[in-house]
């Protein structure tokens, strides 16, 4: 998929980690936290009782924090916090983070699996941080008991249980999502994913499968055609970044070890929408389809697939209505994320049945919870509309009680206007609009521009189309990271910003004090979308798009920067290296 810019902040401090010196013991740690200002929050369980010395002060109890997932948000918050001021328990049935950006390079054995791999002890290891870490699934979230319900990943205890419950002050999910199907009937039987490592492993295996089965004496050139038909369903990111890799390894490894078949060979991507990378530039989508066709890879835009037997797959022409049957050696599917059952009985619970995502505020607190938050692809912010708190905002900003607002009172909050409501800018740039004098203007007209004084209604009127352009941010390794570093961030000064807010000014009930945070704000980076012989896209902040072979070697560079560790990134260079000097390897192991 197109790789983003990940917060460098973060990967910068994952690197600057030390390890804790050996025999340094956990009251001299305590120390230092206090004398860092830290707050020592237990004491020293290895005290014998009748220790002579001042009485022990009553301390307050660590918060307990649970971190359910190790993927892009987890792990992002977990590198950022400050684990000494609470208790951090993390569960997952992963032991492992996932450079996820590299999963279609494992597909074809670009990149081994284990190089884009960290171990999360490890990477608490490095940090020196007090965190326990559970390899077991959550299968229940109870908000009411503040608890999470858990199930071991590696076996039983002795009675043959291998439940057991975790509660918490603060829960974060970073779930993350599922494959969706659509419940498109025979997708889960047929089809390969590429979500996870091991589904990236089974491809590897699966395309060499293919071919072998294929140089068999007794098949047919119509069998043979069938087994080499690689289709890709799916022309998103995922979906165009594995077809490039599936076909350089066909031209640049594969045909080169088996001349007889090469002829039979063909790659197709079904697409139900009218292009392929349709999220990217248009310019882009335009470069990849050229390229492809060039390179001999079928791109199917508008059609739908109904069906996937055995045999074949069931496609519908969006635009004539016709079912065409499409035989098939090998079906990837890559055509879109789902919710994961866990998040699924959790959205029920809160009242929030039917969506595909945990709706959270924008400070990433899950709606109607306490103390839970969601970040990454299990969740999606929801905006509050300016139009749901006009009243509130027209009663704060107009200080003189005049039942009139004037350009200068409107001036005075505009700033946490803006804060809190990021659709105020974006609307003022789409509409061209040079301050707020111009959008105040547009409900009232011209002619007040001068001395411009509105009452209700016409502060109405100006900012009610504002709310069209509130934003959904995508389900992106970059969004998660950013929203595990903004809560972590959050999660350190909370006592601080109890005392001391630096949010904006409350807009919403009855309005006045200030929200303790500024609410999370998403940077997008930009992004890239490799196409395969060495050739690959990029679309940059400030409409800068890029597209070649130069374009590649930017790719290579960001991608070998933005690894989580100097093992990875030694790993998956050396993995370039060998690649270019050596090819892929073709070995079915
Ligand atoms: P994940 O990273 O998926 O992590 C979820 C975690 O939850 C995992 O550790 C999992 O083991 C754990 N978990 C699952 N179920 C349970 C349970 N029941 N209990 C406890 N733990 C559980 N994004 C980009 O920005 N740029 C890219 O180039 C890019 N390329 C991609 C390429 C591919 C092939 C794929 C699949 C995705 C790509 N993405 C990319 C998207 C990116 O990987 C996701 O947006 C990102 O992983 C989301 O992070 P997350 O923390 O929400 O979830
Ligand atoms: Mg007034």
């Amino acid at each position: 998929m197109g790789f983003s810019f990940f917060a460098s902040r973060a990967a910068a401090r994952f690197l600057e980690d030390v390890r804790r010196p050996a025999g340094v013991s956990t009251a001299a740690l305590l120390l230092t936290a206090a004398s860092g200002g830290g707050i020592v929050a237990y004491a020293d369980s290895s005290r014998p009782e009748d220790a002579s010395g001042p009485p022990q002060q009553d301390v307050p109890r660590k918060k307990k924090v649970v971190v359910l997932g190790t993927g892009w948000g987890g792990t992002s918050f977990l590198k950022n916090l400050d684990c000494s001021r609470y208790d951090v328990k993390v569960i997952s049935p992963r032991n492992y983070f996932a450079f996820t950006p590299l999963l279609p390079s494992v597909t074809c054995g670009t990149v081994e699996a284990r190089s884009i791999v960290e171990p999360i002890r490890r990477m608490f290891e490095k940090k020196n941080k007090d965190v326990a870490y559970y390899e077991a699934e959550c299968f229940k979230i109870d908000a009411t008991k503040k608890a999470v319900h858990c199930r071991s990943a590696v076996g039983t205890n002795l009675d043959g249980n291998g439940d057991f419950e975790v509660d918490y002050d603060y829960l974060v999910v970073a779930l993350g999502a599922t494959v969706n199907t659509f419940n498109t009937p025979g997708v889960m039987e047929h089809c390969h994913f590429l979500k996870e490592v091991e589904d990236a492993q089974k491809i590897r295996k699966s395309v060499l499968d293919c071919f072998e089965k294929a140089s068999l004496p007794n098949i047919s050139e119509e069998e043979k055609r069938k087994i080499l038909h690689f289709v890709v369903i799916g022309g998103g990111p995922t979906g165009v970044e594995f077809t490039a890799e599936l076909h350089d390894f066909l031209v640049e490894d594969l045909v080169k070890i088996y001349p007889a078949i090469q002829d039979f060979v063909k790659i197709t991507i079904i697409q139900s929408g009218e292009h392929i990378l349709n999220t990217f530039d248009e310019r882009i989508a335009a470069f990849a389809e050229t390229k492809f066709q060039r390179d001999g890879i079928e791109v199917n835009t508008g059609f739908r697939v109904l069906k996937v037997s055995d045999d074949f797959i069931t496609v519908k022409n969006k635009s004539t209505g016709g079912e065409i049957l499409v035989p098939y050696g090998m079906a990837i599917w890559s055509a879109g994320i789902g919710t994961r059952p866990v998040i699924m009985d959790f959205m029920n619970q809160v009242g929030q049945a039917k969506r595909r995502a945990l709706a959270t505020n924008e400070w990433l607190r899950v709606r109607e919870t306490d103390g839970v938050y969601a970040i990454g692809d299990c969740s999606s912010i929801s905006q509050r509309k300016i139009m749901e708190d006009i009243s509130t905002i027209f009663k704060v900003a107009d200080k003189d009680n005049s039942g009139t607002l004037t350009l200068k009172e409107i001036s005075d909050i505009l700033e946490d206007i803006c804060i809190r409501y990021p659709q105020v800018e974006l609307y003022m740039k789409s509409m061209h609009m040079l301050d707020i004098a111009d959008l105040i203007a547009s409900g009232v007209g011209d002619s007040h521009k001068e001395s411009m004084v509105v009452d209700i209604e016409e502060f109405k009127k100006a900012l009610c189309h504002v709310d069209s352009q509130v934003k959904t941010v995508p389900a992106t390794a970059q969004v998660a990271a950013q929203q595990g570093y903004y809560l972590a961030d959050c999660f350190n000064k909370m006592d601080h910003c109890k005392e001391h807010p630096e949010g904006p000014l409350r807009l919403s009930g009855s309005g006045g004090d200030h929200h303790n945070f500024r609410p999370f704000r998403y940077k997008h980076l930009g992004q890239f979308a490799p196409l395969g012989g060495e050739q690959a896209a990029a679309e940059l902040p400030g409409d800068w798009v890029s597209m070649g072979h130069s374009t590649q070697w930017l790719w290579y560079s960001v991608y070998a920067s933005k690894q989580v560790s100097w093992r990875t990134r030694v790993l998956v260079v050396s993995d370039w290296t060998r690649r270019f000097i050596f090819g892929r390897d073709s070995s079915r192991i």
